[in-house]
């Protein structure tokens, strides 16, 4: 509009993406809306920038309103350079505890000690950036696909190719970028006019390919892969087991398909907000409880599924 050079055309383009941008604004007010129910530490100390173990003591946790604890007696240790699933029905807490982990929520029995410090004392963004937590719906950035996977080190200008590259290698993103007009440029949502929508499984391998290219010592993973079949989710949880980019970092992976983490170090089972069965898979099928039972009447569903995923066939 400036001196009169600016054409129409591209007055309506930029009315366009102001409009676009509007329209993202909103999703994030209903994100933080969703976050209102959150009850963060909010302690003075800084997060530790390594952590050796985090302990949880006898934890338990009530949502406001619920008559029923969400979590009850909750004990188990969590060791750097480990990675451990939470198993169990939808509902039995497992992302209530990871939460918790997260110092998201405070417990209201018990405790959560990052290398003997309780949760409660840290500091609310410092162990923010100690956490890198990826959900089953992930944030969708209208910005590039490198944009969108190196935001979560909380600079848009700084980012590391290097270390993009290796963790989208890690989730399979790299092959879905390597497929996009303009790979790492091309600009992910179809808000903008140029923009790339990805399926919902090929946005998941995105959003653990964020997770892992932020640098924390905590790393959970939150059926991120809930969109993809299971063969797709094991393959991505294979390839965060494998592709981990630091050896100190404590990986939690939560899943109800118990294929998916065989190989993890530990498996704790929930079942109505307490840990029932613990221990490595091998340990859990020579116990013969639950998680045996689990375990094998999955597999023979796995068996009878179609060899092509029917779910996303894009992932
Ligand atoms: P899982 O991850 O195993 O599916 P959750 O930790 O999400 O289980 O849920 C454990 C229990 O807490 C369930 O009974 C669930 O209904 C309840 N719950 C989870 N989130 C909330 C919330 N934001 N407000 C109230 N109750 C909740």
């Amino acid at each position: 509009i400036q001196a009169g050079r600016t054409s129409l055309t591209q007055f309506v383009e930029v009315a366009h993406l102001v409009y676009e941008h509007a329209l993202w604004v909103t999703d994030l007010l209903a994100f933080q809306e969703r976050c209102r129910t959150l009850q963060p530490c909010h302690g003075r100390r800084q997060a530790p920038r390594t952590v050796a173990e985090i302990v949880l003591q006898n934890v338990g946790y009530t949502y406001p309103g619920n008559d029923t604890p969400a979590l009850d007696g909750i004990s188990l240790t969590l060791r750097a350079g480990e990675t451990v699933a939470f198993v169990g029905l939808n509902g039995s807490g497992k992302s209530t505890c990871s939460r918790l982990i997260a110092g998201l929520y405070t417990p209201q029995k018990g405790s959560v000690l990052w290398d003997g410090v309780d949760a409660a004392d840290l500091d609310t963004e410092s162990l923010q950036q100690r956490v890198a937590t990826v959900l089953q719906d992930p944030v969708r950035f209208p910005f590039s696909a490198l944009a969108n996977l190196t935001v979560s080190r909380g600079t848009l200008t700084e980012a590391d190719p290097q270390r993009a590259l290796a963790a989208a290698r890690a989730s399979g993103a790299a092959q879905v970028i390597a497929g996009l007009p303009g790979t790492w440029q091309a600009l992910l949502s179809k808000r903008f006019r140029d923009g790339q929508e990805l399926s919902a499984g090929q946005w998941a391998k995105i959003a653990v390919a964020r997770g892992l290219y932020k640098d924390a010592p905590v790393l959970l993973l939150d059926e991120p892969t809930a969109s993809m079949d299971p063969r797709a989710e094991h393959d991505v949880y294979q390839a965060v087991l494998r592709g981990k980019l630091r050896d100190d970092q404590i990986t939690v992976l939560i899943s109800h398909r118990l294929a998916s983490v065989v190989d993890c170090d530990h498996i704790y089972v929930f079942d109505a907000g307490r840990i029932t069965e613990s221990g490595s898979h091998q340990d859990l099928m020579s116990l013969g409880g639950d998680y045996a039972q689990m375990f094998t009447l999955q597999a023979a569903g796995y068996q009878t599924e179609p060899a092509t995923p029917v779910s996303d066939s894009r992932t």
